[in-house]
């Protein structure tokens, strides 16, 4: 009704164009910014987005060939609880010291630089897990280049790894797996390439193209050479960045200090951060006043790849947010101020994420060919019929993707790659946990419960020929 008022037509006629868009609306609803866009040009108006104008008023700038060098990867580690992603991520550390640096790392910052003995760095984010992952990925800070997803040679490839390899594959991050303890007497490392190889990954002395290594994060046997696996892989992604420019990165975690105040720890990726620039991270800002790496050395500039602690902003950003560096601090202080003005004023999430429903507006709009579903069962024969069932309903227009599929309840981590991916959850005798059910009303996302395979594949053949006529 508000934007019939504005443009001095009576809402009904709103309401039948949202219709032949194929949304059914009610006169207070909201509509998202595509909507608005579309149903004001059929009365020929145009709209202007202020808050949209926020983002784009960030200029950045437009490497050329000859200013992009080559940068550090920045690795994660992530695979099932107790395989040894954190004794992995401390013996690298402890055994990688870089050079001329005394002493331990005096606090937990979210992550690091390492220097292997070949000179060669690499920078780790110290938050294992794929929710930390997924999580950074939903509020668009995509970080990794590669992932080492760990698994213990004496157990097998488990729910939580399948969850790990789903949310790497979704963010089209390459893979190097680490096949853990090693030193154990029951340990049985090709065990765990069969299982892979059983989930259509090969690794590469499978004949496959995924590097595997073997090691023990106990003896610290093999970590080596996996290390140098993942520089293999580095290279073969080519990672460049523009070291002389003003800094672009994202926010790893932050906290309040009693003693110092904020202290945001940040991945520099592009550019080179120094003490004295003007900083904004998502709703805040402020001047770089000093920059500390893990071992709370001093540092006065950081290039791309470079995991730094910061401190001289007035807030606490959270982990995904993105950080610019302004010329002026006037600017970054006023996009700040927008933006928290923004977030006060909207009450509603911006971002709407994909709804069984809504699958027939959207493909109406044209800007929608994949439909990614996460699918979660009782059994593994029922995840397997209905993967097969949903696969075969994709057509010349849509691709169904199965993004994730497993046995057990729906969780927390599966609603974040929902999130992430832009996915709709589809849960066949099982059920969503407690938090996971509060995080997905939180987020927006569709899950869906059956307890007859024929249902679900109706429902979702129905939402995709409602998408197929609502395109003609
Ligand atoms: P996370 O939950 O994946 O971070 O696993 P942790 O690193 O905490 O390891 C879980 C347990 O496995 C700990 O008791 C470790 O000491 C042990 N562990 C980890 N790696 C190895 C290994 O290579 N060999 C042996 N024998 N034990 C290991």
């Amino acid at each position: 009704s508000e934007i019939a008022t504005m443009m001095n037509i009576p809402v009904t006629n709103i309401i039948s164009t949202c219709m032949s868009l194929g949304m059914m609306v009610t006169m207070n609803q909201r509509l998202d910014a595509e909507t608005l866009t579309i149903v004001a040009e059929e009365f020929d108006y145009t709209v202007n987005f202020i808050g949209a104008e926020v983002e784009e008023s960030i200029e950045e700038h437009v490497d050329t060939v000859e200013e992009l060098e080559l940068r550090a990867p920045v690795i994660t580690v992530m695979g099932h609880v107790d395989h040894g992603k954190t004794s992995l991520l401390d013996h690298i550390r402890e055994e990688n010291v870089i050079a001329g640096e005394s002493g331990g790392i005096t606090q937990h910052i979210g992550a690091y630089g390492v220097q292997l003995k070949s000179g060669q760095k690499i920078a780790f984010l110290d938050t294992p897990g794929h929710e930390a992952f997924t999580a950074m990925r939903a509020r668009g800070g995509q970080v990794a280049d590669i992932v080492i997803i760990v698994v213990a040679a004496d157990d097998d490839v488990m729910p939580q790894t399948k969850e790990a390899i789903s949310h790497a594959q979704a963010a089209g991050v390459p893979i190097v797996f680490a096949i853990n303890k090693i030193d154990k007497p029951h340990a049985n490392p090709d065990k765990i390439k069969e299982q892979l190889s059983a989930m259509n990954l090969l690794v590469e002395d499978w004949g496959g193209e995924i590097q595997s290594h073997n090691i023990s994060a106990k003896t610290g046997e093999g970590v080596d050479e996996l290390l140098e696996k993942v520089l293999l892989e580095a290279e073969m992604l080519d990672l460049k960045a523009n070291p002389n420019k003003n800094s672009v990165g994202t926010v790893v975690e932050a906290l309040l200090d009693k003693g110092r105040g904020y202290v945001s720890t940040i991945l520099v990726q592009e550019g080179t951060l120094k003490i004295g620039d003007y900083m904004l991270a998502g709703k805040h800002s402020g001047k770089v006043k000093a920059m500390f790496d893990e071992r709370g050395n001093n540092m006065k500039a950081a290039g791309p790849s470079t995991p730094v602690s910061i401190l001289g902003l007035d807030g606490a950003p959270q982990a995904g947010d993105r950080f610019h560096v302004f010329e002026d601090e006037k600017e970054a202080k006023q996009i700040a101020a927008k933006r928290s003005q923004l977030q006060r004023e909207q009450s509603v999430r911006t971002q709407r994420h994909i709804t069984l429903d809504e699958i027939g507006r959207r493909i109406a709009l044209g800007d929608f060919k994949e439909l990614n579903i996460i699918l979660k069962g009782d059994v593994d024969g029922s995840v397997e019929a209905l993967t097969d069932s949903f696969q075969k309903l994709s057509t010349d227009e849509i691709q169904v993707n199965i993004i994730h599929k497993g046995v057990g309840a729906i969780t927390e981590s599966d609603v974040l790659l929902a999130s992430a991916s832009d996915a709709i959850i589809v849960g066949f005798n099982v059920r969503p946990s407690g938090n996971a059910r509060l995080l997905a009303d939180n987020e927006e996302i569709d899950v869906r419960t059956y307890s007859i395979i024929y249902d679900a594949i109706n429902d979702l053949r129905d939402a995709m020929e409602g998408m197929l006529s609502a395109e003609i």
